[in-house]
């Protein structure tokens, strides 16, 4: 399916797929959650923020909004883990690899110097770490420790067998 932009499509995950927002966070990809959110209020702010929503929730896809096709919708197959989720996704909507986002938020990360990182990093991290990055919506302070590169080596793997 062909994106009318060169942006990235967002997107918006039910209230139960709040592993596979993370793990689209960390391909790259602008992914709200909101945790218990009512099928109808997440439609109408995915509508208001063109978001496509993904669900597993099969009357979701019933509502009149999603049936007339004012909001895309995505059914995610239940009982799939959360990287074969994101694989579904990936693979539906031909979408490549971008630069990580914020797995907590989904902000934007900026690199920032190693030494504006050493008062705030605890100091293994920043003993071990060379690279750090801020998000620039929840402020968090990021590096590429041991979690990143056990997700990164998942992502790249994943991204090899499209
Ligand atoms: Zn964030």
């Amino acid at each position: 399916m062909a994106e009318t932009t060169g942006e990235a499509p967002t997107f918006y995950c039910d209230a139960m797929l709040g592993g596979l927002a993370r793990w689209l966070r960390a391909a790259g990809y602008d992914a709200r959650f909101d945790y218990g959110i009512d099928d109808a209020v997440l439609l109408a702010r995915a509508r208001e923020q063109g978001r496509i929503v993904l669900s597993s929730d099969g009357p979701l896809f019933d509502r009149t909004v999603v049936r007339t096709g004012q909001v895309r919708a995505l059914f995610i197959p239940r009982q799939t883990g959360k990287i074969e989720q994101l694989h579904f996704v990936m693979r539906h909507f031909s979408l490549p690899l971008r630069p990580a986002r914020c797995m907590a938020c989904g902000g934007g990360l900026i690199e920032v110097p190693r030494h504006a990182a050493a008062a705030e990093a605890p100091p293994l991290a920043f003993r071990r770490c060379d690279r750090f990055w801020r998000c620039d919506r929840c402020d968090k302070l990021l590096w590429n420790g041991t979690h990143w590169q056990r997700v990164d080596r998942q992502l790249r793997t994943l991204a090899g067998e499209q």
